[in-house]
């Protein structure tokens, strides 16, 4: 069963492996949206001499099969990240989250990238009868980023979304939501216009020192370049042992029902997408088809999509009852890159290599900022922000650190259940 975003991209687009040696100013490994962006901020700067090499497809991993939610924020939680690097820091870094957003935007609108982008917001339900928490939660958000999301009380939340699982829910106005995977093959188009050369089909087996700069290895062919640039997330496996130890690859779930027609409305009457105040929240969206993108669950396992759809219609049924008998398209799964502190990990190994990853589950925005600071500091133009060197490249502690990972999922998801 293919993700519902392979059924519908562009299947003719490909590029060639590479063959043979090859010269670059930029080798980018890695083509999900933290390699493509990286390019593309690159490309913006005037900088063309760049190769990216991609192991299987364009947005093959967890760009290509992501919920689609355009959000500012990363995947720690922001309370914690003004504890952690202090208020004024704190607020650079969400603002350069909420300026990646207006970038994708901008791109999308620039470059006439088709990919079903629906600029509805997102909103926040509450899971919870206890509305204080999301009240404090805007309350914050206001005082200390100046951002306002939108109070929805009771009786609105539920004339939009048709359950009494919500009590309330905020609204994120400038967020929206696309198919990921053919923004991903937009960009890709605009690189190979500007003169990016891209390869798919190449994995890349070594990074090694060779004189001043780096000779990237694949089976295939090699790149000689002056900067090599790691963006593999969560399919990084054992490709660079200093950032391969320091990321944990988490599953997540997503499936699409068939078309519902007239249907949708019995459930959603928003085209925002949606998600809840808990730990494994559901994250789910209206399709312009009708279809109903549902997402959830978080695991150290990968699962089939039988199992996928069969779990995940379960959840849908807890919110929507409604619903019961609708068709299940097409289910799959993702891994997200998680370093220890759920902050991304951006920067350069000392005289190595460059590197963005760590994403987790809340990665469009910060992908693209990362390539935005790491083209920046490519090229001389601006140092990293500080707030990045804060959170370095841990140790995930392999198996031990997967297992401690499940243990402490099960345990928030059996707080949130005992709440609720
Ligand atoms: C199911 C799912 C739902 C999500 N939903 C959302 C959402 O709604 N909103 C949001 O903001 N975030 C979401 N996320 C997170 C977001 O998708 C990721 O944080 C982001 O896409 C990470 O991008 P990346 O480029 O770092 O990694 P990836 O997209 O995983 O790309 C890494 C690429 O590197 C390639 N690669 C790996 N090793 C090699 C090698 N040796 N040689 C060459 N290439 C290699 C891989 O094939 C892959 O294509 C979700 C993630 C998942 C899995």
């Amino acid at each position: 069963m293919p993700s519902f975003y392979h059924a519908t991209a562009d299947t003719t687009l490909r590029f060639a492996p590479l063959s043979g040696p090859a010269d670059a100013r930029v080798a980018i490994i890695g083509g999900g949206f933290a390699g493509l962006a990286t390019a593309m901020s690159l490309v913006e700067r005037g900088v063309r001499d760049i190769v990216l090499l991609e192991a299987e497809t364009i947005g093959h991993g967890a760009s290509g099969r992501n919920g689609g939610f355009v959000f500012g924020g990363f995947s720690l939680d922001n309370a914690d990240l003004v504890r952690q690097v202090g208020a004024a820091e704190a607020r650079r870094l969400y603002g350069l989250t909420l300026d990646a957003v207006e970038r994708i935007r901008q791109r999308i609108q620039r470059h006439a990238i088709d990919c079903d982008a629906v600029y509805s917001g997102v909103l926040l339900a509450n899971w919870f009868a206890d509305d204080r928490p999301l009240r404090a939660l805007q309350q914050f958000m206001h005082e200390q980023f100046q951002v306002d999301w939108r109070w929805l009380p009771r009786e609105e939340t539920r004339s939009l979304l048709l359950t009494e699982r919500y009590h309330a829910a905020l609204h994120e106005p400038n967020a929206f939501h696309f198919h990921p995977l053919k923004y991903a093959q937009g960009l890709a188009r605009v690189l190979r216009e500007a003169g990016v050369r891209l390869h798919e089909g190449t994995r890349v087996n070594g990074i090694v020192a060779d004189g001043a700069g780096w000779r990237v290895s694949t089976p295939s062919g090699h790149v000689a370049c002056e900067h090599a640039v790691v963006a593999c997330g969560g399919y990084i496996g054992q490709l660079f042992k200093p950032l391969s130890r320091a990321i944990m690859p988490i599953a997540t779930y997503v499936m699409t029902t068939e078309p519902l027609g007239g249907r949708l409305a019995s459930a959603m009457r928003t085209t925002a997408a949606v998600y809840d105040t808990r730990f494994a929240f559901d994250y789910y969206r209206p399709l312009p088809d009708t279809r109903l993108l549902w997402g959830g669950r978080i695991s150290i396992r990968d699962r089939s999509p039988q199992a996928v759809a069969q779990l995940l219609t379960r959840d849908l049924l807890r919110v929507y009852p409604q619903l019961q008998g609708v068709q299940v398209q097409h289910a799959w799964s993702g891994l997200m890159s998680y370093a220890r502190h759920k902050m991304p990990q951006i920067g350069r190994l000392p005289r190595g290599p460059w590197y963005a990853m760590g994403f987790g589950g809340h990665g469009v925005g910060p992908t693209t900022l990362a390539g935005e600071v790491l083209a920046q500091a490519l090229t001389g133009e601006a140092a990293m922000p500080a707030g990045f060197g804060h959170y370095g490249l841990p140790s995930t502690l392999g198996p031990l650190g997967l297992a401690a990972a499940q243990a402490t999922y099960w345990w928030l998801q059996l707080r949130d259940a005992l709440r609720g």
